[in-house]
């Protein structure tokens, strides 16, 4: 296993469309293992493929608190297949725009198609953060990011600070 280096916007990687995972290789295993080791390194709750640059439909996600027991969540090919009605608030960030959080509307509770690392096929229904953090990676998979999710004068805001950050870097 071990720590990747993350993809930070404005890289234009955040914004591919990630493949199907397909067979389930010791690649797979090993892409897996190495994004949980990065999130809980980071620390973040939820990171997708495509934030170490693995364009791939692979979630992870631990939503447990600091001082709890690890509850490490792997989703293969992962699909949201309901959504409840009713919608929530939440203050939202992402390891690929660090220091950066913002309050996104999304549903409150959500329903779930995924694969397991064994291959099973599950569904599984979340509300709370859960719910919000599976919202927002799999939003990854298909390029898009929670600050799309703000009004326009946000996120243009937003893109410019990164992308001024980014020229800063490379002089
Ligand atoms: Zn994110």
């Amino acid at each position: 296993m071990s720590i990747r280096p993350l993809v930070i916007l404005p890289d234009a990687r955040l914004r591919e469309i990630s493949a199907p995972v397909g067979t389930i290789t010791g690649d797979v295993r090993k892409l897996a293992a190495d994004m949980l080791e990065t999130m809980y390194d980071a620390p973040g709750v939820g990171l997708a493929g495509i934030q170490i640059g693995e364009a791939v439909r692979i979630v992870t996600i631990d939503t447990s608190k600091e001082k709890e027991e690890r509850k490490p969540l792997v989703l293969l090919d992962p699909e949201i297949v309901w959504t409840s009605g009713e919608t929530r608030p939440y203050e939202e960030g992402c390891l690929s725009i660090p220091d950066y959080y913002a309050e996104v509307i999304r549903p409150d509770r959500v329903r779930v198609r995924f694969r397991t690392l064994d291959g099973e096929t599950v569904e599984r229904e979340a509300d709370g953060l859960l719910a919000t953090c599976l919202q927002h990676e799999i939003d990854h998979l298909n390029g898009v990011l929670f600050i799309d999710h703000l009004s326009k004068l946000k996120r243009d805001r937003v893109m410019k600070k990164f992308a001024k950050a980014a020229k800063r870097e490379a002089a």
